[in-house]
C-alpha cells in the first residue's frame, strides 16, 4: 500500500482524520466540495498545528512538514487513481454516501473506508466493484485526541483487508476494535442511545443541562456528560444516526422532538455556537 491518504469531505471528523495521518507521514489529499468549508479548512488545520506545537506535543519542523504534506481538493475528479487509502467522510446519508463511494471506488484504493457512525457496511457497499477492499473505519472526535477507531468488518471484507486495516489504525496511532457489521457497531449504538435519554430528559424538565452533564460525570465518571457530547459530536449528525438506528432497531431510537426542533433552528452544538451549551471561538461558556 502506497502513502497516499485521500479523506473526503472536511467537516468535523474529515478535518481530524487529514490531520492526524499527515502528522503520521502520509501524503494527505483532503477533498470537500462546499466552496465555504473548504476556504475555512486551511486555517482550521493551521490552528490544529499551532496549538500542537504550544502545548509542546510538536516541535515546529514537524508540524510544518505535516502541513505540507496535505493538498486541498475540490473534488475527487482532481485526485489521481491509485491513493492507498481512501476514507470517506461526508454526512451520515445513505444515498450520498453511496455515490460518494463509487467515485471513491473509481480511484482503486488499496483500502477503501467509510466514517459511518451508523449505516450498515453491506448496505454501503452494494454497488461497488471491490467491495472486498471496503470497511468501516469509524473514527472518534475530536480524531487527534481519541486513540479508539472502530474497524467494521462488512459481508465481503477479506481477512486481508481487515489486517491492513489494523495495521494502518497502529499506524496512525489508534487503538483499533474489529466489530461486525450491525449499524451503530459496538459504540454508537450505545453512545446515541444514553444522548437520546439525556435529551427527553431536558425537555421533561428532569434537570438543566448542566446538571443532567455533571450527574454522569460525578456520579458514573464519564469524561465528558451526553449532552456536551452532543454538542461536540454536532445535533444533526446525531439526529442522522438516530433516524438511520430508527429504521434498523425500531422506535426506541426515534429522536425526540427537541432534538429535531433544534437542528431546524440550526442549534447544531459547538460547529454552530449553540446547543445545549453556548459556544464561542470553539470554547463552552
Ligand atoms: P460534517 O457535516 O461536519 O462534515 C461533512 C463534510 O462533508 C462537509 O464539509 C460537507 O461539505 C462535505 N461533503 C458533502 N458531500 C461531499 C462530497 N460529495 N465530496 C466531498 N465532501 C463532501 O460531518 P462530520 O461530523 O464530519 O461527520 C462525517 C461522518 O463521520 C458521518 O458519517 C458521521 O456520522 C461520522 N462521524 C461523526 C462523528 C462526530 O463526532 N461528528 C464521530 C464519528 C463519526
Amino acid at each position: 500500500m502506497n502513502d497516499r491518504f485521500v479523506v473526503v469531505g472536511a467537516g468535523t471528523m474529515g478535518l481530524g482524520i487529514a490531520y492526524v495521518a499527515a502528522g503520521a507521514g502520509h501524503a494527505v489529499e483532503l477533498v470537500e466540495v462546499d466552496r465555504g468549508r473548504a476556504a475555512e479548512a486551511p486555517a482550521a488545520l493551521a490552528a490544529l498545528w499551532d496549538r500542537a506545537v504550544r502545548r509542546g506535543r510538536l516541535d515546529a519542523d514537524a508540524a510544518a512538514a505535516g502541513r505540507d504534506r496535505l493538498t486541498l481538493r475540490a473534488s475527487l475528479a482532481e485526485v489521481p487513481a491509485g491513493p492507498g487509502v481512501v476514507v470517506e467522510a461526508v454526512p451520515e446519508r445513505l444515498e450520498l454516501k453511496r455515490r460518494v463511494l463509487a467515485e471513491a471506488a473509481a480511484l482503486r484504493p488499496a483500502l477503501l473506508g467509510s466514517n459511518t457512525s451508523s449505516i450498515s457496511i453491506g448496505e454501503l457497499a452494494v454497488g461497488l466493484p471491490s467491495p472486498e477492499r471496503f470497511l468501516g473505519l469509524h473514527f472518534f472526535n475530536p480524531v487527534w485526541a481519541m486513540t479508539l477507531l472502530e474497524v467494521v468488518v462488512g459481508p465481503a471484507t477479506t481477512t486481508e483487508t481487515t489486517t491492513a486495516a489494523v495495521a494502518l489504525a497502529r499506524r496512525l496511532g489508534k487503538d483499533p476494535v474489529v466489530v461486525r457489521d450491525l449499524p451503530g457497531f459496538a459504540t454508537s449504538r450505545l453512545g446515541v442511545t444514553l444522548g437520546l435519554e439525556a435529551i427527553r430528559m431536558v425537555a421533561d424538565g428532569v434537570a438543566a443541562p448542566a446538571d443532567i452533564d455533571k450527574a454522569m460525570v460525578l456520579g458514573y465518571r464519564h469524561p465528558v456528560g451526553p449532552l456536551e457530547l452532543t454538542d461536540l459530536v454536532g445535533l444533526d449528525v446525531r439526529l442522522d444516526i438516530a433516524r438511520t438506528l430508527q429504521a434498523a432497531y425500531g422506535d426506541r431510537f426515534a429522536p425526540p422532538e427537541l432534538l429535531v426542533e433544534m437542528v431546524a433552528q440550526g442549534r447544531l452544538g459547538k460547529k454552530s455556537g449553540q446547543g445545549f451549551y453556548h459556544w464561542e471561538g470553539g470554547v463552552k461558556q
